[in-house]
Parts: C-alpha cells; sequence; structure tokens
C-alpha cells in the first residue's frame, strides 16, 4: 500500500473535525446552564446600558426637541424648519382657538397638541386636545 500523503491529511482533518464537533457538543451539553446565564448577563447589561442612554437622552432638552419632532413627522406635519416650530409650540401657552392654558405632557383637555392640515401637513396653531379633538380648524 502506498502512503498517501492527502488522504492522510485529510483523514486527520476528517479526525479532527468530528473531534471538535465532538468537543463542542460536549461543551454546550455540560455548560447549557453557565451558556445560557453568560447570555442572559450579557443581555441584561446591554439592556440597562440602552435604557440608560435613552432616557437620557429623552430627558436632556434636545433629546425631547428631537422625539417631538419624530412624533410630528410621523403624524405627518410637514414644515420647513421644524426646529423652529418646536420654540413656537415650546412657548406657546394657551390654545390657539379657545384659549386655554395650556400643559405640556398632561393627557387632559388641556394637554398641549399642535394641529396640523391632514391633507397638506402644514401645522395650523397650538392647541388643547379639546379642540384637537373636535378639530376646530378643519374649515378654516
Ligand atoms: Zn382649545
Amino acid at each position: 500500500m502506498v502512503f498517501d500523503r492527502n488522504a492522510y491529511m485529510k483523514e486527520r482533518y476528517e479526525n479532527n473535525k468530528e473531534h471538535l464537533k465532538e468537543y463542542q457538543k460536549e461543551y454546550r451539553e455540560n455548560n447549557k446552564e453557565r451558556i445560557k446565564e453568560k447570555r442572559k448577563e450579557y443581555c441584561q447589561k446591554n439592556k440597562e446600558h440602552l435604557n440608560e442612554n435613552s432616557k437620557e437622552y429623552r430627558q436632556s432638552e434636545y433629546g425631547q426637541m428631537i422625539c417631538k419632532i419624530i412624533d410630528w413627522e410621523r403624524q405627518g406635519v410637514i414644515y420647513y424648519d421644524m426646529k423652529e416650530l418646536y420654540y413656537t409650540w415650546k412657548m406657546t401657552k394657551y390654545c390657539h382657538y379657545c384659549w386655554t392654558l395650556l400643559v405640556e405632557g398632561n393627557y387632559g383637555s388641556n394637554k398641549k397638541c399642535l394641529d396640523h392640515d391632514h391633507n397638506t401637513g402644514e401645522p395650523r396653531g397650538v392647541i388643547c386636545q379639546a379642540c384637537n379633538r373636535r378639530d376646530v380648524f378643519k374649515n378654516c
């Protein structure tokens, strides 16, 4: 029988491959809990880190502005200067329609809302929740 180097190498590789596979399988079998724990720990760490980051970001003035602008854009508001719009919105204290004192972040009838034309996307005014519900600028 002629010694075939290639066949030998191939066989060695095949043997090793099986061995490695076996070893990995064994490792996984024996360390199931540890691997699971590690993965969980990693996710938990990352989750906390991400949450912390976005919480901080949302609480910053700039983050609040960006969140609001994204929110408006999602609703279909179109304006040439969204930042300008945000400052106007921010400084508006009374409903443009009924002069109710507006409360930012409130979910009651005096919640500060941005009214916009649903066809053109053009903002029409800063109004209270009650006026927004009645769509007071619809026929203006
Ligand atoms: Zn109003």
